[in-house]
């Protein structure tokens, strides 16, 4: 029996497919496109979705094929009213190295992600989509598109929007379905230099929005044509000479020339969350969980992270841990999803008003206060256990990253030990020694000790930016999440707190 089937190879099933594989669980992921897609949608990554990818070791590559800043230049009636960076004052900073968003179509995101799950030895199976299944209390089985049956132990629903899964598990789906749409395509183009994401609005009229990739030829084009609008909302299907028409009417003059369309898509705004993300031995994550409107691009990020706060704990299930760790995972995600779909959807609000008072609209005006998604966390879960009153994060908040150097004077990250499978015990001060040596011999854990020069600690703390970032002022044990997040903090001479955290969250017999 398989440990766990993956429904969908969107990017969420691919960053759960990773995170099993690379923690030895046996994964099939099956999807039921013929082929993998081929749009830009989705094409922005926060800078915390940049730090799952880090973990994953594709950060870099990421970071190659996608734009950090992009002007955007945005045109009303015609008239240049406005250039600027909206990431032109984001530096990176010690404790944060990705400093905003990257631009990169979703595609490229998907294909570097595919290529580091075949590097786990494990490949998409296309046109092999989850058709029904049932579960007991021991496995659940599949039917797959092509007639196959698969027994598993655990089902994933990663398999978006309109997700087989979800429907078949008769889970709630609340929320609303908006007339409004929006026409969306990958063209390439003569007539502008790829140095911007142009925006125009024309009052009455519409919004037309065509953004470059790096090194790529193609642009995404998305555009709202008030004018073609049905009384529904409706528009045309979209074409390439239909795209055409809009590009003159909303930014003639400019001499655009669109020569070919790789992707003719239209989006209609969808706000709905399920009120469960586990039944049984079945889990969703992802479209398949949530859909919101665009603003914000949350909606592919969001994906990556419920994946990646799955990953590790349905690892640790399929390798003897109770089943219940798997409710934190409805405990900490829902909320997040909650969030997300209130953050979107004021997004969109602010957007529309913009269009519709003819202002200098920019389509990530819609952006929020944590648009980055580096302050979400899980302080209240069941899984967070504050026994340190130091002033830096709390347990449950994400364990930020600091430079320093190793015993060889070698420049080293707390990132770079984060990275793998295992929780990371921080042992900041010579107490920490009992419980790091205790900790040497867990299965789940890489101990490090962090001290001043001369300390002899696994990782030197030259600058203080490490003490700095954890609000370290006397001797702290910091226990951090396969998942970035802390999970503890105690004292540093307590031997006991990390035992007992294992054992409350229940992993203590696999450790
Ligand atoms: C205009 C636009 C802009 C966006 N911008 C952003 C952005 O900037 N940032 C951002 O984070 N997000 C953005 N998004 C959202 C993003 O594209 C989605 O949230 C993301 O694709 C969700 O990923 P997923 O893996 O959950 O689902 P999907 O990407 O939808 O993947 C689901 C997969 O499941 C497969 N499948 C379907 N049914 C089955 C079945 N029964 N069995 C097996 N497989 C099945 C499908 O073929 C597909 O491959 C944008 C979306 C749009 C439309």
């Amino acid at each position: 029996m398989t440990d766990v089937v993956i429904a969908g190879a969107g990017p969420t099933g691919l960053t759960l497919a990773i995170e099993l594989a690379r923690r030895g669980v046996d994964v099939r992921i099956v999807d039921r496109a013929a082929e993998h897609f081929p749009g830009s949608r989705g094409k922005g990554l926060t800078a915390r979705t940049q730090e799952v990818l880090d973990d994953l070791g594709v950060a870099d590559e990421a970071l190659q094929h996608g734009f950090r800043h992009l002007p955007h230049r945005r045109y009303v009636d015609g008239d240049l009213v406005a250039e600027d960076d909206p990431h032109a004052q984001r530096s990176p900073t010690p404790d944060r190295p990705y400093d905003g968003g990257l631009l990169i179509p979703q595609w490229r995101i998907e294909r570097i992600l595919r290529a580091r799950l075949a590097e786990e030895g494990v490949r998409v199976e296309l046109a092999a989509g989850v058709a029904e299944f049932s579960q007991s209390a021991d496995s659940v089985h599949a039917v797959l598109d092509t007639g196959e049956q698969v027994a598993a132990r655990y089902l994933v629903g990663c398999d978006g929007g309109r997700s087989t899964v979800r429907k078949a598990l008769d889970v709630r789906f609340e929320g609303e379905s908006r007339a409004q749409a929006m026409l969306l395509g990958d063209v390439e183009l003569d007539g502008l230099e790829p140095d911007a994401w142009y925006q125009w609005t024309v009052r009455g009229r519409g919004f037309l929005a065509l953004c470059p990739f790096r090194d790529e030829r193609s642009w995404q084009l998305q555009a709202v044509p008030l004018r073609d609008f049905g009384a529904e909302g409706g528009v045309p299907e979209p074409s390439l000479p239909y795209f055409r028409r809009i590009v003159d009417d909303l930014a003639g003059g400019h001499g655009i020339h669109l020569s070919k369309a790789t992707w003719l898509s239209t989006y209609r705004v969808n706000v709905r969350m399920v009120d469960r993300f586990k039944v049984g031995r079945v889990l969703l994550a992802g479209d398949a969980a949530h859909v919101h409107p665009p603003a914000g691009g949350l909606g592919m990020n969001t994906g990556i992270q419920d994946a990646y706060n799955l990953g590790w704990k349905l690892a640790m299930v399929c390798s003897g841990a109770p089943q219940s760790m798997l409710d934190s995972y409805e405990e900490e995600r829902l909320p997040v999803a909650a969030w997300t779909l209130g953050a979107s959807t004021e997004g969109l609000r602010r957007v529309a008003e913009r269009f519709v008072d003819g202002g200098s609209a920019d389509i990530t005006d819609g952006a929020h206060r944590d648009g980055q998604q580096l302050r979400l966390g899980y302080p209240s879960s069941s899984l967070s256990v504050d026994g340190d009153a130091g002033n830096g994060p709390r347990a449950g908040d994400r364990a930020p990253d600091a430079p320093c150097v190793d015993r060889s004077g070698t420049p080293r990250r707390l990132f770079d030990a984060f990275r793998g499978p295992h929780f990371t015990l921080l042992g900041f001060g010579d107490s920490c020694a009992g419980a790091l040596a205790d900790a040497a011999h867990s299965r789940l854990i890489e101990p490090v000790s962090i001290g001043a020069p001369g300390s002899g600690a696994d990782l030197v703390d030259v600058d203080g930016h490490a003490r700095t970032a954890y609000g370290v002022t006397g001797d702290t044990l910091v226990l951090v999440r396969p998942d970035g997040y802390l999970a503890l903090r105690a004292p540093g001479a307590s031997t006991t707190a990390v035992p007992d955290y294992l054992n409350r969250v229940g992993v203590s017999q696999i450790a």
